[in-house]
Order: C-alpha cells, then structure tokens, then sequence
C-alpha cells in the first residue's frame, strides 16, 4: 500500500533551497516548528499554573507540580532574605530536618512573642504582667518574666521574626512588630554606640545585651542588602556604632566580657554574640569591620580550644557544664573565618551529637514534657548548638537536630494553657533569669534554623519523609 507521493508534505527539501519560494517554505516551517514549540511551552506552564491555583491534592499530577515548584525554588540559591521568606517552604524544609510539627510551633511562638510585645515596642518582663503596661489578661498572666534585660529581649525577639521572614520592609504578617522592636533598640543607644536601657536593669553597658541588639539591627540591614535595598538609615546608622563599640570594647586577649570595662580575661559566651553581630554587619555591607579585630579575636579562641576533645571551653582552660561553648567554638569558624573544613568543626560536631544522643537517652522515656528537666539540655545550648550543626551538616546534623527538634516540640505551652499557649515555660540553666520571651525566643530561632541561613551540608534527610 502507497500513498500518492504529493500528498505527503515535504519532511527535507530535496536538494536545498534552490529558489526563492523554496526558500520561503523553508523558512515558514521554521516558524511553524518554532510557533508550536512555542505554544508546548505555554501549555506546560498553562498546566502547571492552573494545579498551582488548585487546592492540593494527592494526586500525581498535583506531586509533579510540587517537585517542579521544588527545582525552581532552589534554598541554596536565593538571596537569604527571600529564602527565610519563601511561602512554599513546607515544601523543602523536610529534606533538611523540618517538619510540620516544627513549623506550627514557630508559628506559635511568634503569636505568643507578637501578644506580648509592649506598647513603646520592647520585649521585658514587665510586658507580661497583667498590669496596663503588660499584654496578658487580667487573671491570665504569664508567669516567669525574668530580669530586666529589655535590650536583649528585644534583640532576640526582632531576631526571631526576622529568621521567620518579617522584616521591617516587606509588610508581612509581623512588620509592624519588627519595625516598632528595631526603632526601640536605635533610640537606646549612647552616643558612643552602646546599646542600653538607662531607665531598668543596671544602668551599665552590659555586653550580652550589647551583642544580641547589635547582632539584631545589622540582621535586619543585612535583609535589606541581600535584596539589593537600601537598609533604613536609622538601623544602619545604629549598627555601624554599635560595631564600633564592639571594637573599643575588645579586651587585651581578642575577646570581650560582661562589661565595657577592657581588663581580665574575656569568655567565649559573650564573645560569640559580638562575632555574629560582626559578620552580619559585615555581610549588611553597612560598616568597615576591622580585620585586626578578627585577627585578634581568632586567637582568643584559639586559646579556648580543647584540642584533645574537639570542644572550646568559655575561657582559655576553664569550662562551664554547658556545651553551648563548644557550639559557639564553631559558629566563629563558620562564619567568620569561614574555615568550614576546621578541625574543630568536625570534633565538635561528633562531641554535641554524641551528647545530645546520649543525654536524651534516659529522657525519651520520660513522659515528653518531662524530658527537658531530665536533661541537662538548655535553651542556650539548643540555640547555639543548633545553628551550629546545622552548618556542619552530615549524619552528626540529623543525629543532634531529632532529638532538639522534638524536645522543644513537645515543651511548648498548649493552646489550653490560657495566655502562655505558644511559649516555652523558662525551664533549664539561665532561664530563671531571662524568663520567658528569653526561652521562647530562643526555641523559635532554634526551630527556625532550616531557613535562617543557607547550608549545602544539612540536606540530608529524605525528601520522601515529608
Ligand atoms: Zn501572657
């Protein structure tokens, strides 16, 4: 059987374009391969848009769009701002760790942070009283306020929304929170860049304090910059002279202390809130820092490393019964050496997996919301611990992240727990005086960390755990 020949449309022109209508054919069949490729084109989108507008299903056309939506929002390749931003992100952050779970309690936390805000934008003890400067209910209070540490609280309440994608300029669900935090912490600064409440607490420069708000205001310039915006000039006014008070303030050894006062040895715990200030600041693109200064401050932790076991100790020698040092050891080395590949990174990692394994061990089987007080777990360990791992990635990050992730989980205040629901009762070392916006700022940045900043090195759960 045959097919008269003219009625099959030329697949080659036989011989090339021997004239000019030969010629044109040709070129109307370019158009035409390139029209309909075109149009495939827009039928694909067409379809991928249209599952994008229905409500998600299990089908398998609505898990192919899912995984389409996955590749084109890549975590590791996106300004840090639109990645801690990123709606879709219950759509990855299971192959780095997160679960739901986790991401309900953020969402929480935040409610509970953003209730308890006071009226002239700071966080203190006082804004949990049930007084009309505070923001519970009268009979509702929320118990554990903690000391008057306004300044830090408000730095770590700032930088808990802004790790969850509020920022003072892109009108999210928080912005007015975080912009109202950030103008409070720029009017409490001296003239000489020290971030501190005169009116409560000491009246003297506290550097923890100091660090936390620093490290806050040049978190939110570094939004800004990684958008290309410019940051608001209150904030990078503010961060470039709280920087600059970081460097007067640095001790003789490289590290910093309690106060502004330069004499006797530093520790690596106060150290650390400096450092991450610095590097924001830096990345922020807002001031100069220094590189004597880091030079300097490399070799205080130097001096606190513990060859032997790979942990930093809080002094050259002297350690605390925390690991929280050993996390901060490692943070310095991730970023701001920016030596991921250290030694100390991986000796430490292995140490705070095996610990967090090993503490948790006899608290699993416990009932959950006694399993913190079973550990010697606490929310400062957690916080830096995390964050740390986190960079560190491996087998060592999934160890540490299972346990941490749903010990803080399971210790959440519920909903039926009056006014206190989406808190974290203050529970551990150091709790009893930060209080609570201390323990509840503090598990929401922990839980909180698969977006805070980027890692090629954590995604190493299954993507089919989700
Ligand atoms: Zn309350």
């Amino acid at each position: 059987m045959s097919f008269p020949q003219s009625s099959l449309p030329p697949v080659v022109p036989v011989g090339g374009p021997s004239d000019e209508t030969d010629h044109r054919r040709q070129r109307r069949l370019q158009h035409l391969t390139d029209a309909s490729i075109a149009l495939l084109l827009l039928l694909t989108l067409g379809i991928v848009f249209v599952t994008d507008l229905r409500s998600p299903g299990r089908d398998a056309l609505y898990a192919h769009n899912a995984s389409f939506a996955r590749f084109l929002f890549d975590p590791l390749h996106v300004p840090i701002a639109e990645l801690r931003q990123n709606p879709q992100r219950q759509e990855w952050i299971g192959a780095y760790g997160g679960t739901a779970e986790s991401e309900a309690a953020v969402r929480r936390g935040l409610d509970w942070l953003a209730r308890h805000q006071s009226v002239d934008g700071h966080w203190g003890p006082d804004s949990l009283h049930a007084r009309p400067d505070g923001r519970c209910k009268k009979g509702d209070a929320c118990p554990a306020g903690g000391s008057e540490h306004r300044v830090a609280l408000t730095g770590l309440a700032v930088l808990a929304f802004q790790a969850g994608g509020h920022y003072d300029f892109n009108n999210s669900e928080y912005s007015e929170c975080v912009r109202h935090g950030l103008d409070w912490l720029a009017a409490h600064q001296r003239p000489d860049g020290c971030l501190l409440d005169r009116d409560h607490g000491t009246g003297i420069c506290n550097m923890y304090e100091h660090g936390i708000a620093a490290f806050a205001l040049a978190d939110a310039c570094e939004m800004s910059a990684s958008l290309q915006r410019e940051p608001d000039d209150r904030y990078g006014q503010a961060t470039q002279n709280a920087v600059k008070f970081i460097h007067y303030t640095q001790h003789q050894d490289g590290g910093w202390r309690y106060t502004e006062d330069r004499d006797g040895p530093s520790d690596v715990s106060v150290s650390g809130w400096q450092v991450l200030a610095l590097k924001a600041a830096r990345r922020a693109g807002v001031t100069e820092v220094n590189e004597e200064c880091i030079t300097r401050m490399e070799g205080f932790f130097k001096r606190c490393e513990d060859k032997a076991s790979g942990r930093t100790f809080y002094q050259p020698g002297h350690n605390l019964p925390s690991d929280a040092p050993t996390a901060i050891g490692m943070l310095v080395h991730q970023f701001i050496l920016e030596q991921p590949d250290s030694p100390l990174i991986v000796g430490g990692a292995k140490y705070l997996a095996s610990e967090a394994e090993s503490s948790f061990k006899h608290g699993r089987k416990q009932p959950k919301k006694k399993r913190f007080a079973a550990s010697p777990g606490d929310f400062y360990t957690f916080y830096n611990g995390t964050l740390a791992m986190f960079q560190a990635g491996g087998q060592t990050w999934k160890r540490w992240n299972n346990v941490v992730r749903d010990t803080l989980v399971d210790h959440q205040c519920d909903e039926d727990e009056g006014c206190r629901r989406g808190s974290w009762d203050p529970l551990g070392r150091w709790s009893p005086e930060g209080g609570r916006v201390y323990s509840t700022a503090l598990a929401v940045l922990t839980l909180e960390v698969y977006y805070r900043y980027q890692s090629e090195l954590a995604k190493v759960y299954p993507e089919s755990a989700r």
